[in-house]
């Protein structure tokens, strides 16, 4: 039965002082009392015989378990501050958590889960640190898979980097008092060499290297500018390099392509700077952010950009780079993914195919109304998938250029908007039906797919219909 998680506050129990009462020694008594016992409790046991899993555990933990071979009765609930009800009788672990209540005494329930007043959840641990994942018996499968994956993402030894932080902690801040100084010196020994010699399992070297920079009084003096890219707006399509960077930010500056579905992932405490930059009404130029940049890393902090799709496509990452380089500031590009291939993949809409599509063009539709833009004719006859970023407000002159320039008129074209986000909108049309409609909305993001692998689409639909 699932718990109303909001109704629950996970904390962390000191078990080695606590006096825990399991009752019930099946497979499910025998999985809550490791638990408890990978935590350091000590447990009594009361079942009138045991299974072989938990005869195993007891062999494992023979200085944890007092085993008691006989039925449970009220009078065993008084000396124990915590307590498992997990029999395989509904009945008999009722009256047990009804005994807890009234004693107030803490108890977890196999059956009936509800009748729980403690949730024992799954656990990740790297030493001193511990993860604790619960969704209130929802669905214990993806606890799994969520500690599995979290298993995956934090190095091994990550413990051993928080034991080094402790030891270290007191002289950090005797050399440090200033408490920017100080956490620029936490973030290069969490962010670099140091952490890596930890994960390598050189624990001692990596104190040498604490002391010694602890000595020379090191910490970051001059920042650094990341530009980042954060990939069409499904926040699962960030980078893990984008997600740590995301995460280490002093400054963010950010634009209307950022969602708030990806601003959450950003440090709590970061600085946030919105530049803005919708179509006509630019609320940042380009030289002011390039400005912001070079003096918010002057000043010493880790600047990070957040930029929609890649920073080098359509994203003026180029000058922003540039500018960096110009005024000597350490930079990095953090590579994310762009529109095209975001929609390509949101949408089903391969952006070259055998035979079909030999080739994918990505091309602006900012001028689109312009006869110089481009050499439409070669566009038009390259045979090459056309996406035209920032193409809706131009829309009707694009395809009547294409038409002109020779492309036929049954052309299909698919208009992708919000790619990727839940509020996805994918329009199928023609070159000659568009060639001849009134504006779209553009208020949101747009990418325009024109080519013959739009209709290879698992959504396509005949023109006109939206999927
Ligand atoms: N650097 C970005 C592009 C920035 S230009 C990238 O690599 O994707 C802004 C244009 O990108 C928008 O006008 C639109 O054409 C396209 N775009 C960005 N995000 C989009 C999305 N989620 N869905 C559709 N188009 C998007």
């Amino acid at each position: 039965m699932a718990h109303d998680v909001s109704g629950w506050l996970p904390v962390f129990l000191a078990t080695t002082s606590c006096r825990c009462l399991v009752v019930g020694a099946g497979r499910v008594a025998t999985r809550k009392a490791k638990k408890l016992l990978e935590a350091g409790a000590h447990l009594a046991l009361i079942a009138p015989d045991l299974s072989a899993p938990m005869q195993r555990l007891m062999q494992a933990y023979p200085a944890q378990i007092q085993y008691q071979p006989r039925c449970y009765t009220a009078e065993d609930m008084q000396n124990y501050q915590l307590i498992v009800a997990a029999t395989d009788d509904a009945v008999l672990n009722t009256r047990i958590a009804q005994v807890a209540q009234r004693l107030n005494i803490p108890v977890n329930v196999a059956n009936p889960g509800h009748l729980s007043t403690l949730l024992l959840p799954n656990t990740l641990r790297r030493g001193v640190v511990q993860i604790a994942l619960c969704s209130g018996g929802a669905s214990p499968l993806l606890m799994r898979r969520l500690s599995a994956y979290l298993d995956a993402l934090i190095p091994q030894h990550y413990g051993d980097l928080a034991k080094l932080l402790q030891r270290f902690r007191e002289s950090i801040k005797t050399h440090f008092p200033d408490i920017h100084k100080r956490r620029h010196f936490y973030e290069k020994i969490v962010d670099g060499v140091i952490a890596e010699t930890v994960f390598s399992q050189r624990y001692d070297d990596a104190c040498e290297l604490v002391k010694q920079r602890i000595a020379k009084d090191i910490y970051a003096t001059q920042g650094e500018v990341y530009l980042v890219g954060t990939g069409p707006g499904d926040p699962e399509l960030l980078t893990l390099k984008a997600l740590r960077v995301m995460q280490q930010a002093d400054v963010v500056i950010y634009d209307r392509l950022i969602g708030p579905e990806i601003l959450k992932f950003l440090r709590k405490d970061a600085r946030r700077y919105y530049v803005g930059k919708a179509r006509a009404h630019h609320s940042s130029t380009q030289a002011t952010i390039n400005q912001l940049l070079i003096e918010y890393a002057k000043a010493g902090h880790k600047v990070v950009r957040l930029k929609g799709g890649d920073p080098f496509v359509f994203g003026r990452g180029g000058e922003e780079m540039l500018a960096l380089q110009a005024a000597g500031i350490v930079f990095h590009i953090v590579p994310g993914i762009t529109a095209a291939t975001g929609c390509a993949a949101s949408t089903g809409i391969p952006l070259t195919h055998r035979e079909v599509a030999k080739g994918c063009l990505f091309l602006t539709g900012h001028c689109a109304d312009e006869a110089s833009a481009f050499d439409w004719p070669a566009l038009a006859q390259s045979g090459y998938t056309l996406v035209f970023y920032m193409g809706v407000f131009h829309l009707e002159s694009l395809c009547q250029r294409l038409l002109r320039a020779g492309m036929a008129a049954e052309t299909p074209v698919a208009i992708v908007q919000n790619g990727s986000l839940a509020n996805q909108q994918l329009t199928f049309s023609t070159l000659a039906h568009l060639s001849r409609q009134p504006p779209m909305d553009h208020t949101h993001p747009g990418l325009v797919i024109i080519g013959q692998t739009v209709t290879l689409s698992p959504q396509y639909r005949a023109p006109g219909c939206t999927a």
